[in-house]
């Protein structure tokens, strides 16, 4: 049968598990140059068993402002047929524009909106349950059972009546690569309709639970900080300096070079930040806080573990400058 639902997991031959298309970037990019592509199975068990394959797209490229954003997403083989049972086979048999049974008006406008993106998060866990590797453990990816999707009703879940899954996922990578889809894609109005679960906060509107550091408060609760700025090394470690200010203060994330070695995914942020001399500025997403110097003069943003922080390349320098693309002052892009 065919697919109809986005594909967000499937399995990947090479590193033997299932991941999401954010978690196979990682990890493709976490190679040692030159770095082979992955091989890809569907996720749910009876087609893999048929070696039904799936292709991914774009994971092998990495993330970059560019105004024709493509997000990195899984897509269906048309070579292969999937078997009933399928989880991306179904949901489905819904027509597009019609409200299912028991949908109000607005559980169906937010079930179009949601069709629109590859990669739709409907809660995202902030809780980390595993600390950073022991320096000597193998480099193999972290499990992933959050990303599995969990049924409204898991019991009485048949392969006749198949419940609408929930997308989950304590990825915060995987979180702003949907976040910057959704912007790039949906009308304001479609944008503003998205929710996100936060277990233990409930549920807040997706562009809520992002603000751009120019908006953001020193008292604010956690939430997703973000902004364009560039980025001073420290040996492993790194600066990152906002080009907004805080009430004149400026915003700086530091990360130690002894985080830099603690963390198992320290090489792709490092192949990230080699690009620092080929583009404008980066984009940093951090799950954190904000905290005032002890001077006074300067404000961080704290962040509690290297896996609540995203980087996106900006757009190459060569590239037309275009003023609304940090979704920053385009004047506080200093000339290197
Ligand atoms: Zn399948």
């Amino acid at each position: 049968m065919k697919t109809r639902k986005s594909i967000t997991r499937a399995f990947c031959v090479e590193l033997q598990q299932e991941l999401s298309i954010v978690a196979a970037r990682r990890e493709y990019f976490s190679q040692e140059p030159p770095r082979a592509r992955f091989n890809f199975l569907c996720s749910s068990e009876p087609c893999r068993a048929q070696g039904v394959k799936i292709t991914g797209v774009r994971y092998d490229v990495k993330p970059q402002e560019h105004p024709t954003f493509v997000a990195a997403h899984f897509r269906a083989n048309p070579n292969y047929e999937h078997h009933a049972d399928c989880e991306w086979v179904d949901e489905a048999d819904l027509p597009e524009d019609k409200p299912a049974p028991e949908e109000t008006e607005a559980q169906t406008a937010l079930r179009k909106v949601k069709r629109k993106l590859d990669d739709y998060i409907d809660v995202f866990d902030p809780a980390l349950k595993e600390r950073t590797r022991p320096a000597s453990s193998p480099d193999k990816p972290e499990p992933s059972p959050e990303e599995k999707p969990t049924s409204a009703t898991p019991s009485s879940t048949t392969s006749i009546t198949k419940q609408p899954t929930e997308s989950r996922t304590n990825n915060l990578e995987r979180l702003v690569d949907s976040f910057r889809q959704a912007q790039a894609t949906l009308s304001k109005e479609e944008f503003a309709l998205l929710t996100l679960r936060i277990p233990g906060q409930g549920e807040v509107t997706l562009r809520s639970w992002f603000r751009h550091i120019k908006f953001a408060k020193l008292e604010d609760e956690r939430r997703v900080l973000y902004g364009g700025g560039l980025v001073e090394r420290y040996g492993t470690g790194f600066k990152f300096k906002f080009f907004d200010r805080l009430q004149g203060k400026q915003v700086t994330l530091y990360v130690s070079p002894a985080q830099m070695q603690a963390y198992r995914s320290s090489r792709y942020i490092s192949e990230l930040l080699s690009h620092a001399d080929e583009v404008r500025f980066f984009t940093v997403f951090a799950l954190g806080t904000l905290a005032a110097s002890p001077s006074g003069k300067s404000v961080s943003v704290e962040i509690d573990d290297l896996r609540h922080l995203a980087i996106v390349l900006g757009p190459a320098k060569e590239a037309t400058p275009n003023k609304d693309d940090t979704g920053s002052t385009g004047d506080a892009v200093p000339k290197l």
